[in-house]
């Protein structure tokens, strides 16, 4: 194990890695923890040149598991990265990370895997999570890969595409009658009530050091140069805090020579981060904001990893920024219709903020930047069809007759 201790981002008191599982004692809930490596030992361990292309476990040696960590046979991770010179935006050099072709279609099977590694070690009977939606199905479906047991909390909102995965992956499924925060805070109780051990975003600590595999891979993908600048989008904070954690992993190997700046990109109706960095607010004091936004994966009104979160986007010089549901919609056709790559609205967010970025001159048409699409379009496919309709998209009915096939088509050039 490569990972030397557990760290309280709230007060700095440091933990072993036996020690605790969650957070810190001292602060509850809000006590997030860190991991910490010995980067000398893992320098003695590996190189760089040494490390193949191939899934999220190419980097274990930078993963809090042990020598005889046992993965789950899904393949998670070694997703392409693609140049987007068509979706462009003015932008000289963009590429587009897709997350969508996981195997539960999303970013969240990074941390999910991690999961499930981590309750193989404790020999977990059950595995919890509280999820919108995602981060639920990455779970159900890894831990169906090994055979473990699970039981979901997700609001009863979640889309049907989300909720049918849980359903034919064999979870234990519990729509919640309220938030995504009351959601997370039941799951809190009953894990700690029966026993389970709990994957919660925020809550566990190695959700990030999963997902943190995203930025190893762009560094490799782009032959280990940092980017300029990388475009998240954000609910809990857990991706961005790992997308740093990993950037930052390769600053302190020497493997990269510099971190990116970090945009993160808040939906204007779940906006909790970027409404405290625009206003200098605390994120442990700010009380939570409410929330509506048609991109259900970053509905989040207290992020669970804000102070990560934060971090990420005040120690490289990036910003926040907010996006308008319409902006949102509007960018599933302009991302989807120049890459080849289909989002959901919460990964369409992520380009949408490249745009609102680019307007207000955050970022240069000579940056290098890349743009994460975290999760797939056909999670949610009502959604999908409303941002073609209004983009005035359409199909045409045609009779069976070659006639109307013309037709249709001199109505379409018109
Ligand atoms: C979970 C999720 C996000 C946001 O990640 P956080 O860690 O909650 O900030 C963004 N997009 C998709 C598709 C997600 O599933
Ligand atoms: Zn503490």
């Amino acid at each position: 194990m490569t990972a030397s201790h557990l760290e309280c981002l709230v007060c700095g008191r440091t933990f072993g890695l036996e020690e605790v599982d969650y957070v810190c004692p001292d602060h509850g809930d809000e006590g997030i923890l860190d991991a910490i490596y010995d980067y000398d030992r893992i320098a003695n361990l590996t190189s760089r040149d040494s490390v193949e292309f191939e899934s999220m476990w190419s980097y274990r040696a930078l993963l809090p598991v042990g020598a005889e960590a046992a993965f789950p046979p899904l393949h998670v991770g070694g997703t392409p990265l693609y140049s987007a010179a068509r979706l462009g935006g003015g932008l000289e050099q963009l590429w587009i990370k897709e997350e969508g072709v996981q195997p539960t279609g999303s970013l969240k099977d990074r941390a999910s895997a991690m999961a499930i590694v981590k309750a193989e070690e404790r020999q977990a009977e059950v595995v919890t999570t509280a999820s919108t939606g995602n981060a639920a199905a990455a779970l159900a479906g890894l831990a169906a890969s090994v055979g473990q047991a699970t039981v979901i909390f997700v609001p009863a909102t979640a889309p049907e595409a989300k909720i049918a995965q849980l359903l034919a992956y064999g979870a234990e499924v519990l729509l919640v009658d309220g938030t995504y925060d009351d959601a997370v805070d039941l799951c809190l109780r009953a894990g700690a009530e029966f026993g389970w051990y709990n994957r919660t975003t925020g809550f566990n600590p190695y959700m990030s050091e999963g997902k943190k595999t995203v930025a190893h891979e762009i560094a490799h993908q782009l032959g280990w140069k940092a980017p300029d600048a990388v475009f998240v989008s954000v609910g809990d904070g857990c991706i961005i805090g790992g997308v740093w954690k990993g950037f930052h992993d390769l600053v302190q190997m020497g493997w990269i020579s510099r971190m990116p700046r970090i945009f993160g990109v808040q939906s204007e109706g779940s906006n909790f981060l970027a409404e405290a960095w625009e206003q200098g607010e605390d994120v442990l004091t700010k009380p939570p904001v409410a929330v509506d936004t048609v991109a259900d994966s970053i509905a989040a009104g207290l992020p669970r990893d804000r102070i990560k979160a934060m971090r990420a986007v005040t120690s490289t010089e990036g910003e926040y920024v907010t996006v308008s549901d319409e902006a949102i919609l509007a960018a599933i056709p302009v991302v989807a219709s120049t890459t080849g790559v289909f989002p959901e609205p919460a990964a369409a967010a992520s380009w949408a903020g490249v745009d609102a970025a680019r307007a207000r001159g955050l970022i240069g048409s000579k940056d290098r930047v890349v743009v994460i699409s975290t999760g797939t379009g056909l999670k949610d496919v009502p959604s999908a069809m409303r941002a073609v309709s209004r983009a005035g998209v359409k199909a045409h009915h045609v009779s069976t007759e070659l006639e109307s096939v013309a037709a249709a088509l001199k109505e379409e050039n018109k």
